[in-house]
């Protein structure tokens, strides 16, 4: 089949491209390689695409392009059996600072996708939603009927994606799937995030630094799991028209991941600690159940386990990719 990824150099983008590629599907990359962090990431993730390309009999292109533009997004989608809309304008501190970007780009953007997918009679488009459509918790783990009330722009552009997502398979008959990720991590992760930065820090001699008491909680997902939910969904229509959590259902506080991280690497430092920044949410924690029913989803990894791949994977390259986190 072939693939259309939007967002295909980012982070997850990126692995599903990769994992698509590797199973033996045809892919098609949009992304307009977005400055909101290091290029050089992304040029990275589009040199391992076609390295996994070349030894296949695949086709693969990439178009830097922009899921704004309804006439770049109509010619890819025409050609795609499933599109898999990664591409968003990412981070809630992001959405503070420029809403109307945001909103332009995850909410117009989706509408573009959408709207070309029902034209081409696409067979399912799989879009990345977000925990943070679910805002202040009533109730933990979140299920995925929880009530749903955003506390940044950021949210409500994810949470507006999946209403616009039901609405066409309401109305049109379009299959959708939103999956609900949970703070991601693993290989290539975007450097301004906590798990990035703290094993940055540590390899590095300084302490990890802490926004807030650290008495937060996440639930983190190893991107591996991320790329399973997607790929189960491409050949399946069980969960056409739904959202499902996508998480690992073992949430842990930040200060206890900078240990985890500070243990690994570095046991002598003593973690910092700095002001609390607006619009984080206090705690996510995912229930996966609904996607274990639907979709056979089993989170695979431990915090601890996850962690410390992501340090050998760091290590192992260290001498591209810390420049990168350290820039950011
Ligand atoms: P990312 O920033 O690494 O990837 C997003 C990609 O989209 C980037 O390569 C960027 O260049 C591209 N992009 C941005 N604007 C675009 C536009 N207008 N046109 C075309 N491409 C554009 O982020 P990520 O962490 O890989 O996130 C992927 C998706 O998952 C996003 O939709 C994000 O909202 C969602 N998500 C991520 C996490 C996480 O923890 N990483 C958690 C929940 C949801």
């Amino acid at each position: 089949m072939r693939i259309l990824v939007t967002g295909g150099a980012g982070f997850i983008g990126g692995h599903l491209a990769e994992a698509f590629l590797d199973d033996g599907h045809d892919v098609t990359v949009l992304d307009n390689l977005e400055p909101f962090y290091a290029e050089g990431i992304k040029r990275h993730t589009l040199d391992v695409h076609r390295e996994v390309a070349e030894g296949r009999a695949v086709d693969y292109q990439f178009v830097e392009g922009d899921v704004r533009d309804p006439e770049t997004v109509e010619a890819l989608v025409a050609d795609a059996d499933v599109v898999v809309h990664q591409a968003a304008q990412a981070g809630v501190r992001e959405s503070v600072d420029n809403p109307r970007k945001v909103t332009d780009i995850n909410v117009d953007g989706t509408v573009n996708l959408l709207e070309a997918s029902k034209e081409a009679d696409v067979d399912r488009v799989i879009l990345a939603s977000s925990s943070s459509v679910y805002g202040k918790p009533q109730s933990l783990p979140y299920e995925e009927d929880h009530p749903t009330e955003p506390v940044s722009p950021y949210g409500v552009t994810k949470l507006t994606q999946e209403h616009m997502a039901r609405v066409y398979t309401e109305l049109h008959g379009l299959p959708t799937v939103c999956l609900r990720y949970f703070t991601v991590y693993g290989p290539r992760m975007r450097p301004n995030m906590a798990i990035s930065n703290f094993v940055s820090r540590c390899v590095n001699g300084e302490p990890p630094v802490i926004y807030g008491d650290g008495q937060q909680t996440r639930d983190f997902t190893y991107v591996a799991d991320v790329v399973d939910a997607n790929r189960t969904l491409l050949e399946s229509d069980a969960a056409d028209g739904d959202v499902l959590n996508i998480g690992s259902s073992d949430n842990i506080s930040i200060q206890k991941l900078a240990e985890t991280v500070r243990d690994q690497l570095a046991p002598e430092l003593e973690i910092e600690y700095e002001s609390a920044r607006e619009a984080d949410a206090e705690h996510t924690h995912a229930s996966v159940e609904k996607a274990g029913e639907v979709i056979g989803y089993e989170p695979s990894r431990t915090i601890a386990e996850g962690v410390g791949e992501f340090i050998e994977w760091y290590q192992a390259n260290r001498e591209w990719y810390e420049p990168l986190v350290r820039e950011s």
